[in-house]
């Protein structure tokens, strides 16, 4: 069952737990977004995806009539493109963290049922822990499934794609914080918003951190005495890098030079970033 995720087919990964596959490929989103069906009657799905019809249709078929919430682990259109349909075809409500200012990649919902960390909800059978774990968005939530040691990490964790942080809505520092939360939780497997099911979660979130102070290591190396740009730097770490996708990377090299900010290594004014040591 840990096979890379064939868009279209329905999974069951855990009790009471099913997988389903966006059709939206992509370098940012591996296989596609998947879609978490929860319960065993009535039921809840953990990011709807993209506004496929055919995608729709397959969770509303396995729903058989009966879904009553869409639970969204951040706001990004890949995982609540199909948010507004679904919850007008269903009646099912829509549960989110609450955010007063949306980023720059955030879809604007309606929000029924604002999830707080912490929160314990049943749906269907199935018992689901809520939690608030903001990095690669401010408003990211995990859900624990503890009977079944399962987290739904959505993009805090994702299998053979790197997680994006694009500041300011995403934050290096954050996510550092919310990987070291997520080492210290009893789980056995993690079910990504992208690819296939983890059975490692400690090596994986483990591995995840060790890249990450690697990157910020090598970007706090490129750093000099005189300010630099983003991009400049982001160019110069990653020469074979495809200029269509410099903005993305510099906005990573970025929110590392961030996180340098905030523990004093690095500074900024107009003219970039430089060195303070
Ligand atoms: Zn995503």
């Amino acid at each position: 069952m840990n096979h890379k995720p064939q868009a279209g087919k329905l999974v069951s990964i855990a009790p009471g737990i099913r997988r389903l596959t966006a059709s939206n490929p992509g370098p940012m989103t591996g296989p596609g977004t998947n879609s978490y069906i929860v319960g065993y009657g009535p039921f809840a799905i953990i990011d709807p995806g993209v506004d496929d019809p055919a995608h729709l249709e397959r969770l509303l078929t396995a729903c058989d009539g009966e879904l009553i919430g869409l639970l969204l682990t951040h706001r990004h259109s890949d995982h609540v493109g199909g948010v507004p349909e679904l919850a007008r075809r269903s009646g099912a409500w829509i549960g989110a963290f609450e955010k007063t200012t949306l980023g720059s990649y955030d879809a604007p919902l309606r929000v029924d049922r604002p999830l707080i960390d912490g929160e314990r909800l049943e749906l269907g059978g199935v018992r689901l822990d809520v939690l608030h774990t903001p990095g690669h968005a401010a408003d990211h939530l995990c859900f624990l499934a503890s009977e079944s040691g399962l987290l739904f990490a959505g993009d805090s964790v994702m299998a053979d794609v790197t997680v994006v942080i694009l500041p300011p809505d995403g934050s290096m520092t954050d996510y550092m914080t919310t990987l070291n939360r997520l080492a210290a939780i009893p789980m056995r497997h993690i079910a990504p918003g992208h690819g296939r099911l983890l059975d490692d979660p400690a090596a994986t979130i483990a591995g995840i951190m060790a890249h990450r102070r690697d990157r910020e290591a090598q970007v706090l190396n490129a750093l000099e005495a005189i300010p630099m740009k983003p991009d400049t730097i982001a160019a110069r770490l990653y020469p074979e890098l495809d200029s269509q996708l410099l903005p993305m990377a510099a906005a990573q090299v970025e929110a590392h030079l961030i996180r340098l900010g905030e523990v004093g290594a690095a500074r900024h004014d107009a003219a970039g970033w430089q060195r303070t040591r």
